[in-house]
């Protein structure tokens, strides 16, 4: 069921929001030991959040566009005493003193929080794998990744937890994992969505953004949650465009281009490839004028994000001491236990980012390794604006292949960055980007495409992905929920 379909449900009486949570936090208990996408379920919250919900309809109070809809939470997202772990040992235990502005904004408009969602630990990674608490496992096929970091809030959508999601999206996190799960994943623009209170991996990049099982509901999400907040300098300081007004306008006359440098053949599944060709005729066919366009920099987006993300996250978390966080691991001297906190706390993947990212900063190489990424950076957001004086929208797949086999590029990290080849230019350039479900591979497994807009295009893009949308015609689920 749709929030929306949940949403009119609760506002008409017809089911009361404690039923539907109920309902939901079954499915999650049955489910959950095969997919483990959840760091916490929150089932006295959720059945309390309800409760309230029920009660005020029953006082005749007016009731938010959310009320009593599920929504998983990424577990990077600050949560009012409620554990926030970003999956690592370092905050094990640690209690945020308050809510993220978009935990605000989604409890004000009636939202019940169902669980806080597994991830790459600190967000970095592509498969889940990368988390302090164990992996979480493709609804679709569990022998395979969900995709990563937000794993857990994809997984979660696709398995039924939940209607609505939320992750955050740095190089990908939210595109790629819902495009490995069979879901809709959406990266705002930079600064549309408030960070305050997200946990910070490289903040220049951050963005959080919704997971929803169809469109509409991810603009009903956004829509929800975006604005501008003075807790957050880097918000953008204006009204957004509303989206769903326009979600039924069709294609007629835009302009979609193909970004060559995005889409293979090399590393790319054939599978992956065909599909964006459907999607393509699909538009086509809705009446849009579809051309090929170069973002020549694109190809070099790896190179430069990963120098940059990882000399962000050194910075931000230098803040895990072992004093103001979470674990402490004691030791003679202040130095020592902070080098064992950290020595202990943190994971391999989150080392070797600081490590990264610190060179990257060092005296006498900044210039060479962070300065060049960041023209490198400068670059890509010129080719994009390039691309957008013929272009309104661009296309894409949203990651080269579907979902791979759990292990299989655990130990490879080159392999695993080469996932987010697709994904990583928009943040880069801080421009909006959705992944929607285009189609099965023969084994049947998701895929991905990926509809770009230049910044503060979420109006043009949804446009497009609702029109993509009408024409793949996408109802697959997975087995697992097929045979219940
Ligand atoms: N997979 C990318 C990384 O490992 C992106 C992660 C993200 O978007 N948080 O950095």
């Amino acid at each position: 069921m749709t929030a929306r379909e949940i949403a009119a449900q609760v506002r008409s009486g017809e089911r009361s929001a404690r039923e539907i949570v109920d309902e939901h936090l079954v499915s999650i208990e049955l489910l959950e030991p095969e997919i483990h996408a959840c760091n916490l379920i929150l089932v006295e919250e959720a059945r309390a959040q309800a409760d309230a919900v029920d009660a005020a309809r029953a006082r005749g109070d007016e009731l938010g566009p959310l009320a009593g809809v599920p929504i998983a939470l990424k577990d990077n997202l600050c949560t009012h005493h409620v554990p926030t772990t970003c999956s690592s040992r370092i905050l094990a235990d640690w209690r945020p003193p308050y809510d993220a502005t978009v935990v605000t904004k989604l409890r004000e408009a009636g939202a019940v929080f169902v669980a806080k969602t597994n991830l790459d630990e600190f967000a970095m990674g592509s498969s889940t794998e990368n988390s302090a608490f164990g992996p979480t496992h493709n609804p679709w096929d569990v022998t395979r990744v969900p995709g990563g970091s937000s794993g857990g809030s994809a997984a979660a959508v696709a398995a039924g937890y939940a209607p609505l999601a939320l992750g955050s999206d740095t190089g990908g996190s939210i595109r790629q994992p819902a495009a490995l799960c069979g879901v809709v994943g959406v990266k705002p623009t930079y600064g549309r969505v408030s960070r305050y209170g997200l946990v910070a991996f490289a903040s220049s990049l951050d963005q959080i953004g919704p997971f929803a099982s169809d469109v509409e509901d991810a603009a009903l999400l956004l829509e929800t949650m975006w604005g501008h907040d003075p807790c957050d300098s880097t918000s953008i300081d204006s009204t957004p465009e509303p989206i769903r007004p326009a979600l039924l306008d069709g294609v007629e006359g835009l302009r979609v281009g193909i970004i060559d440098e995005l889409a293979g053949p090399d590393g790319f599944q054939p599978e992956v490839l065909a599909a964006l060709d459907r999607a393509t005729t699909v538009l086509e066919a809705a009446g849009a004028k579809v051309d090929h366009v170069g973002v020549p920099s694109a190809a070099y987006g790896l190179s430069a994000y990963y120098l940059i993300a990882p000399a962000e996250a050194s910075s931000n978390l230098a803040r895990y001491d072992g004093v103001r966080y979470g674990l402490r691991v004691p030791a003679d001297g202040v130095a020592e236990m902070n080098a064992a906190t950290r020595d202990v706390g943190f994971g391999a993947e989150v080392k070797r980012r600081i490590m990264l990212g610190t060179y990257a900063l060092s005296a006498g190489y900044y210039d060479a390794y962070y300065g060049q990424a960041q023209r490198v950076r400068t670059l890509i957001i010129r080719d994009f604006e390039r691309a957008y004086e013929q272009f309104d929208v661009l296309l894409s797949p949203t990651s080269p292949t579907t979902a791979f086999p759990l292990g299989a590029k655990a130990g490879d990290p080159l392999a695993m960055y080469l996932s987010d080849v697709c994904t990583i230019p928009t943040n880069l350039a801080g421009a909006p980007a959705m992944s929607i479900p285009a189609g099965l591979d023969a084994e049947g497994l998701p895929i991905g495409i990926q509809v770009l807009a230049p910044v503060l295009g979420e109006a043009v893009m949804f446009r497009a992905a609702a029109a993509l949308e009408r024409g793949l015609e996408f109802t697959a689920r997975p087995k697992l929920l097929e045979a219940r």
